[in-house]
C-alpha cells in the first residue's frame, strides 16, 4: 500500500483518488470547498462529457446518473445568416449518449462515495507549506486544482500555450422548460461569425433535468455584454437578448425559460494554458499536475471535463504500474506525456476554433450538410478529437478527405 494526497476533489482529483483507494492505497483528497458549499454553490462549468469519457467513470464504479440525467443524443452544427435565417444547418447522431451532470450534483456524491471507501477528506484551502508536509509524508503529491490559484506553482508551457489572455468572455445560464429539439437531443453549436458561438444541450441538476446555455463572446464585440448585469434575472434577460438578436430559432426554444436557481449562472473568462506537469517545492520535492491545473482550455470544443477525466485514467493505470518503485520526476513527465500524447490533439482543436475559420473548414463545415458520413464524424470527433487530424488542421487533407466522400 502506498500513501497518496491529491490536492483539489473534483473531476480528476475524485476519479484519481477513487481509484486508487479501489486499487488497496491509503488517499488524503485536500478539498477547499465542503460537499455542502458545492451544492449549494455557484456553477463553474457545462461539463458535458462524451461517451470514453463517462466510460472511466463507469469503470470505476462512480457513474451513478447514466439513468437519471437526461442523454445528450447528437450535436447540431448552425451558422446564421446575416438576415437572420440559417446559412448552414446539420445534425448527426452520437453514437453513444453524452451526459452533462451538474458538478454541484456529482461531486458531494463522489466526495461522500471517497469517504465511504476508507478515504482521507480534508477540508482545507492547501498552501504550498502544506504541500511541503504532504509531499514529505506520503509517495506522492497530485495537485487537481483545477483553475485554483495554487496552480501558478506550475510554470506556464509558452511553447505549449499559444495565447497569452482570454480568448472568449464566457457566460452559462442553467434554464429549464426550454422547448426540445424536435428530432433529438443534442449540443446545438450556434457559430456566429465574427460574434461567437452559443452552444445548448440538457443537463441534470440539483433541482432536476435542466438545459445549459453556454455564450461564448469574442472579447469586445456584442456577446462581451456581462459588465453590468448584476442579477440572476438581468442575467436570463441578457442571455435571451442576444439569443432574440442572433440565433432568432435558438431564442424560440428558450423566450419561455426560467432560471433552474440563483446561482446557475456564471460570466468570467480565463486564457487557455498549458503548464509543466512537474513543480518543485522550495524543499526541492516535486508534485504532479493533473487537469485545469495544467491543462486549461476553453470550454469552446467542451473538452476540459473530458481531458480530466482521460488524464485521472492515464495517471491512474501509469501509478499502478509503477508499483514499489520512486514516483521522481522521470516518471512525473513520463506520465503527463502519455496524456499529452493525446491531450496534444484536443489543445490544437480547441485553440484552432477560438480564430476565425480557415477557409477548408468552413469547406467542411459547409459539406457536412450534404453529406451524412462527414456530419457523423465531426460530431463523434467530439468524444476523441484525434479522429480530426490531419484533414481539420491541414487543407491539402481536407480535399482530399472530400473527395473521398464525395466519390463515395
Ligand atoms: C463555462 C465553462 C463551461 C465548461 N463546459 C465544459 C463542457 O461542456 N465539457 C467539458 O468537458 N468541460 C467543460 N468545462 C471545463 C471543466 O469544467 C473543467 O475542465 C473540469 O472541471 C476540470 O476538472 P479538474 O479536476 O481539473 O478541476 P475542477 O473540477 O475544477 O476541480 C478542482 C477542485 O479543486 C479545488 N481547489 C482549488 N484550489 C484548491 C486548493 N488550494 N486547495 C484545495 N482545493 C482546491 C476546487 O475548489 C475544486 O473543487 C467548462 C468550463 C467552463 C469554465
Amino acid at each position: 500500500m502506498r500513501k497518496f494526497t491529491i490536492v483539489g476533489g473534483g473531476q480528476s482529483g475524485l476519479m484519481l483518488a477513487i481509484g486508487l483507494l479501489k486499487a488497496g492505497h491509503q488517499v488524503r483528497v485536500v478539498q477547499n470547498r465542503t460537499a455542502e458549499e458545492i451544492e449549494k454553490g455557484r456553477v463553474l462549468s457545462s461539463q458535458c462529457m462524451f461517451h470514453t469519457s463517462v466510460q472511466n467513470e463507469r469503470d470505476l464504479g462512480i457513474d451513478f446518473w447514466s439513468g437519471s440525467c437526461p442523454p445528450v443524443q447528437g450535436i447540431g452544427f448552425t451558422v446564421p445568416a446575416p438576415d437572420g435565417t440559417k446559412a448552414l444547418a446539420w445534425s448527426a447522431r452520437l453514437d453513444d449518449n453524452a451526459y452533462a451532470v451538474d458538478q454541484r450534483v456529482k461531486m458531494p456524491v463522489w466526495l461522500s462515495e471517497f469517504e465511504k471507501l476508507g478515504g482521507k477528506l480534508v477540508i482545507k484551502d492547501a498552501g504550498v507549506s502544506d504541500l511541503e508536509l504532504y509531499a514529505r509524508e506520503d509517495d506522492l503529491v497530485i495537485v487537481a486544482s483545477g483553475k485554483g490559484e495554487i496552480g501558478a506553482l506550475f510554470e506556464r508551457d509558452a511553447e505549449k500555450s499559444p495565447y497569452d489572455k482570454p480568448m472568449r468572455a464566457l457566460a452559462l445560464t442553467y434554464v429549464k422548460n426550454m422547448v426540445p429539439r424536435p428530432d433529438y437531443s443534442a449540443v446545438n453549436f450556434n457559430l456566429i461569425p465574427g460574434v461567437g458561438e452559443y452552444f445548448v444541450f440538457p443537463s441534470l441538476t440539483t433541482t432536476g433535468p435542466c438545459e445549459i446555455m453556454v455564450l461564448e463572446g469574442i472579447p469586445g464585440g456584442p456577446m462581451d455584454c456581462w459588465g453590468d448585469v448584476k442579477t440572476p434575472a438581468q442575467h436570463l434577460a441578457r442571455s435571451k437578448e442576444i439569443l432574440k438578436t442572433f440565433l432568432p430559432w435558438e431564442y424560440e426554444r428558450s423566450k419561455d425559460c426560467e432560471l433552474t436557481d440563483d446561482n446557475g449562472i456564471l460570466a468570467g473568462r480565463f486564457a487557455p494554458t498549458i503548464r509543466k506537469p512537474v513543480a518543485t517545492l522550495p524543499s526541492g520535492r516535486k508534485v504532479l499536475g493533473v487537469g485545469d491545473a495544467v491543462c486549461l482550455n476553453d470550454p469552446i470544443t467542451g473538452q476540459g471535463s473530458n481531458n480530466a477525466s482521460k488524464g485521472a485514467t492515464i495517471y491512474l493505470k501509469s501509478i499502478l504500474a509503477r508499483g514499489d518503485q520512486p514516483f521522481d520526476q522521470a516518471w512525473m513527465q513520463g506520465t503527463f506525456d502519455q496524456f499529452w500524447d493525446y491531450a496534444s490533439w484536443v489543445v490544437g482543436w480547441t485553440n484552432a476554433m477560438l480564430l476565425p475559420p480557415a477557409p477548408h473548414v468552413l469547406e467542411l463545415m459547409g459539406n457536412a450538410q450534404g453529406l451524412p458520413t462527414l456530419a457523423h464524424r465531426i460530431a463523434n470527433g467530439f468524444n476523441d478529437p484525434r479522429d480530426y487530424f490531419p484533414w481539420f488542421a491541414d487543407p491539402a487533407a481536407a480535399h482530399i478527405y472530400l473527395d473521398e466522400l464525395r466519390a463515395a
